[in-house]
């Protein structure tokens, strides 16, 4: 990726729409327009039209007009990539975006890499690298809660946070380092005290931020919910109620949902994958058998497991909803098993549920009339807790900022047990060194590996 020449692309999503916006940047910006864009008012020549302002005006090959377009103007280094920055916004016609596009080609444009207005504005010292990764986290965002937590990142909050700590952890490494190079004389700059008392501020902020990854993921990703049931239970109509449209195949032969169907829904602010499967009733069919088998797979992906029976059933099958259940207790340990008693409407005489003795987390539905499914919904929000995101605390949503931050936290371990066996102090200022290394990959302090760039940056959309 070459950083110098000037770059464009389609900053809006492909295809037609009213209006689509193309994006210029780098030095070349303003000459490649004169030769491509004439302003209606000539006093609004791009390369002198005020900064932040917008010019009205054509886009021109030659003697052929290609569109009316607005161009919005932003002068290197008051831009997002600190370069000059042109937004042309053109008719939405997919033939009008290619011929623009394809115009600024010929006159010195190149095709923009995937993300690398962003990275520009990162090489520019515009944002750290966690903030670069919060725009696309933000440009993903589905729920409230993931905005949320985008948004504090992009805004440099968890950034600040792990500044804070490598400053003062740079101040001990120079101390402890200024220490050897008086060699021989037994002196001591870096009060170890207060080292001791530094690490383990560090290390219980590192902690904080290391548990909150996992709200951080369930924010970002969604929280999976297996929904396990004999076939004809109701699953797919449950899923439906849920989500309020015809996503899974409802019929009424036993068995049609053979393979896991997901779909995303947010409650309360909050993400939850659904993942309908087809059940774990024992069976001779191979194709069934296999599905089973999946559903055990999703079961062990899943964050809460909702098992659903028909409560007619209870009349006679007890025993074998008994024994589901009780299977089911066993595969989800540590997780959270919703009992879904469906069917409700069918059932005369609610004391039927009696009969399957105590059962934890039992809740009586009816998914075709759309019985029990605010308490249902209240049950799967109050699993998970948002305490730090109301609290406005720093969520880690990133993996590789987890790494990073569990790598800093053995380093950090490593410096306490050095100080504990009274280490010789260039040790300990390697120990420490390493923990700011790791601490500042995450905002991308210490120099970045080409290829964790491109890794960051690759995903991003072209145009941003
Ligand atoms: P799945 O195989 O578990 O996905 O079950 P389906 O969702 O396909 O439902 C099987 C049948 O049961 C369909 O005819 C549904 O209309 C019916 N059904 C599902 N939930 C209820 C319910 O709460 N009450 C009644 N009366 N019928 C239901």
């Amino acid at each position: 990726m070459r950083m110098d020449d000037t770059i464009c692309a389609l900053s809006t999503p492909q295809g037609m729409g009213a209006i689509a916006m193309i994006r210029i940047s780098g030095s070349d910006t303003f000459p490649i327009l004169e030769k491509t864009f004439k302003a209606f008012s000539p006093r609004h020549n791009p390369s002198e039209a005020k900064p932040y302002s917008l010019v009205f005006g054509k886009m021109v090959d030659g003697q052929t007009i290609v569109d009316e377009v607005m161009v919005g103007i932003f002068k290197g280094p008051h831009s997002y990539t600190g370069e000059d920055v042109a937004e042309i916004s053109c008719h939405g016609s997919v033939y009008i975006q290619e011929q623009i596009i394809r115009l600024l080609l010929k006159n010195g444009c190149r095709m923009a890499d995937p993300g690398e207005y962003t990275m520009r504005a990162f090489t520019a010292g515009k944002m750290d690298l966690s903030q670069a990764e919060a725009v696309a986290d933000l440009i993903e965002s589905e729920s409230k809660a993931a905005h949320q937590v985008a948004m504090q990142q992009m805004r440099g909050g968890f950034s600040d946070e792990i500044k804070g700590l490598r400053t003062e952890l740079i101040n001990f490494a120079s101390l402890i380092e200024l220490e050897l190079d008086f060699g021989e004389e037994d002196v001591e700059f870096a009060d170890r005290t207060q080292l001791s008392e530094l690490l383990l501020r560090i290390k219980s902020v590192i902690s904080r931020l290391l548990e909150s990854f996992d709200t951080g993921n369930v924010i970002k990703n969604g929280v999976p919910v297996a929904i396990v049931g004999a076939p004809n239970a109701g699953k797919s109509t449950l899923l439906n109620a849920l989500l309020n449209e015809e996503k899974a195949i409802v019929t009424d032969v036993a068995g049609t949902t053979r393979d896991a169907i997901e779909d995303e829904i947010s409650l309360g602010g909050v993400k939850f994958r659904f993942i309908d499967t087809a059940g774990i009733r024992e069976t001779e069919d191979l194709v069934e058998s296999i599905g089973i088998k999946k559903t055990f797979e999703k079961i062990e992906q899943s964050r809460i497991v909702m098992y659903l029976f028909n409560a007619q059933s209870l009349q006679d099958n007890v025993e074998l909803i008994r024994n589901e259940i009780a299977q089911l207790q066993e595969k989800t340990k540590g997780k959270t098993l919703l009992v879904l008693a469906n069917k409700m409407d069918l059932i005369e005489d609610a004391t039927l549920l009696e009969k399957l003795g105590d059962v934890e987390n039992l809740i009586p539905i009816s998914a075709l009339q759309k019985r029990g499914l605010k308490e249902l919904e209240t049950r799967l929000t109050s699993e998970i807790n948002l305490g730090a995101l109301n609290s406005n605390q720093t969520i880690v949503t990133n993996a590789r900022h987890f790494s990073a931050l569990q790598q800093s936290l053995e380093d950090i371990l490593r410096v306490e047990q050095g100080m504990e066996n009274n280490i010789s102090g260039d040790f300990l200022a390697m120990d420490i060194r390493e923990a700011l290394k790791h601490l500042g990959s995450i905002i991308g302090e210490v120099e970045t590996d080409r290829d964790i760039l491109g890794n960051i940056f690759g995903k991003f959309c072209i145009g941003k």
